[in-house]
């Protein structure tokens, strides 16, 4: 038992990276020992057709949904691979300006 649940036998060939559903759930690879023949494998979300990412503050994978806390290590601009499910991803970094504005003293008031 793995500590996601049962161990699930298949003949089939899978190759490493990407995801594979299981019973209606859905799972992306997360290690594999081609010695042993073992997939481990942990729940994500899927979604095949995702829309575009607008205006996040995160870095969101659209395939499946994983935040990637290092993407400030990423140029501005180009092109990724998701680090969980490893799906090929185009971003563009924007920058806002905000400011921090203390009184300091007010201009004369003249009260007539
Ligand atoms: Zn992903």
């Amino acid at each position: 038992m793995s500590r996601y649940g049962s161990n699930k036998k298949t003949n089939q060939v899978i190759e490493f990276g990407g995801f594979t559903v299981i019973d209606g759930k859905n799972y992306r690879h997360a290690l594999h020992d081609i010695g042993k023949g073992i997939l481990c494998v942990e729940p994500t979300e899927l979604n095949e057709h995702p829309e575009e990412i607008e205006w996040s503050s995160d870095f969101i994978c659209p395939y499946c949904g994983h935040e990637d806390p290092d993407a400030f290590e990423l140029s501005d601009l180009g092109e990724t691979e998701c680090s969980a499910c490893g799906s090929e991803l185009e971003y563009e970094r924007e920058y806002t300006v905000e400011y921090n504005i203390k009184p300091i003293k007010c201009a004369p008031v003249t009260k007539a």
